[in-house]
């Protein structure tokens, strides 16, 4: 057998580990024209909160990939390797002034190992006169680091990886037995989707080690600490594909952070990064055969459209995409 991957982001990697922990004695390439860096992956917090508008095809699918995506990230934090793949346990709030139902997340309540209303001396812990809050332990992933972790580890299982831009899918330089297209807004040209829009984000990565607790405010307003810096968020504009820094943005959201937290007037800017994020109302995970002009035929499962969750569910909807792969190789798929 041999696959390839197409995508060098979180979604590309942890599919890559999926299928050869799943067909160990397969053949897997990962194809990309973008790594570590220069990926949309590389911007994010990477803490595991899914949105609660976040949807697979049905609901029971889409809590399953929360639970395997869960559990990946939290078997990986109680593991040796955790400071090299970048992951650590981390608690917080999520206050609001508008609604109650802003701090609830019917993904997590039950799945993370902590997740309660904030108590009224805990609504006071920030500036900003907090109505509502819920207090949370979760896992984060920092992508700077594992990004090249997953890569390292890919390659010593004997993966091979290689840098290409695509065209089309039949542009991929080998005959593969199957092709999972993790593309993320790359898919919108290769599968022509139109569903699938970009949310423009921009974040602000800070020196501020005092910092130790997560903050979630109104309008998007967020403080995450990760392994050496502290992500300050953000923004979310829908079908925006700008992905030059914006001092307007910059400036918004040091307002709102420092509202929250006053002590991040203090920190040390370390770098500001810009992402957009490949949002598609259902995320889509499925099989399609397609056959080029010339009658070619090539066997895809497609993973892509995670919005700003992608960090949250890979592993879960790694591990479903690589199930469609066995389905669509042994005849048991629906096409
Ligand atoms: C500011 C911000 C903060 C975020 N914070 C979080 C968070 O805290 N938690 C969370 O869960 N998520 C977060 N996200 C969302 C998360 O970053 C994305 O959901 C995730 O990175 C998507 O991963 P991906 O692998 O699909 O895409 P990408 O990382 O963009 O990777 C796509 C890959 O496909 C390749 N590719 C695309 N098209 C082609 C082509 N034609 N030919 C060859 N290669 C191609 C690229 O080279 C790249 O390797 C955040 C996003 C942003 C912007």
């Amino acid at each position: 057998m041999h696959f390839g991957v197409l995508g060098s982001g979180i979604i590309g990697l942890t599919t890559a580990l999926e299928l050869q922990k799943e067909f160990p004695t397969a053949r897997v390439s990962v194809i990309a024209d973008r790594f570590n860096e220069d990926t949309v992956s590389y911007v994010a917090a990477g803490i595991f909160r899914p949105g609660t508008s976040f949807m697979g095809p049905t609901q029971e699918i889409t809590q399953q990939w929360m639970t395997d995506a869960f559990n990946y990230w939290d078997e990986l934090r109680r593991s040796k390797e955790a400071p090299l793949a970048g992951v650590c346990q981390l608690s917080g709030y999520i206050y609001s002034r508008t609604s109650p139902s802003i701090v609830r997340n019917h993904f997590i309540e039950k799945l993370l190992p902590v997740y309660r209303k904030a108590t009224e001396e805990e609504l006071k812990l920030c500036h900003g006169g907090w109505k509502y809050g819920s207090f949370f332990t979760t896992c984060l992933t920092e992508s700077r680091l594992f990004l090249p972790y997953a890569t390292k580890k890919f390659l010593e299982n004997g993966g091979e990886v290689l840098r290409q831009h695509l065209n089309s899918f039949f542009d991929v330089p080998q005959n593969f037995d199957a092709l999972l297209n993790c593309t993320g807004m790359g898919a919108k040209e290769l599968c022509g989707d139109q569903h699938l829009v970009p949310i423009r984000g921009q974040v602000l990565k800070v020196r501020a080690p005092w910092v130790k607790t997560a903050f979630y405010g109104d309008y998007d307003t967020y403080v995450l600490p990760g392994f050496e810096t502290v992500t300050l968020g953000g923004c979310r504009q829908f079908d925006s594909y700008n992905t030059k820094w914006c001092k307007y943005d910059s400036m918004a959201i040091r307002e709102r952070c420092f509202d929250l937290l006053p002590s991040l007037r203090k920190a040390e800017i370390v770098r500001e990064c810009v992402g957009l994020r490949p949002h598609r109302s259902v995320v889509r995970v499925e099989s399609e055969l397609i056959t080029s002009p010339e009658g070619r035929r090539l066997k895809v499962v497609h993973n892509y459209g995670h919005g700003g969750y992608g960090v949250t569910t890979a592993p879960g909807t790694a591990k479903y995409a690589v199930r469609l792969v066995r389905d669509l190789l042994a005849g048991n798929s629906k096409l």
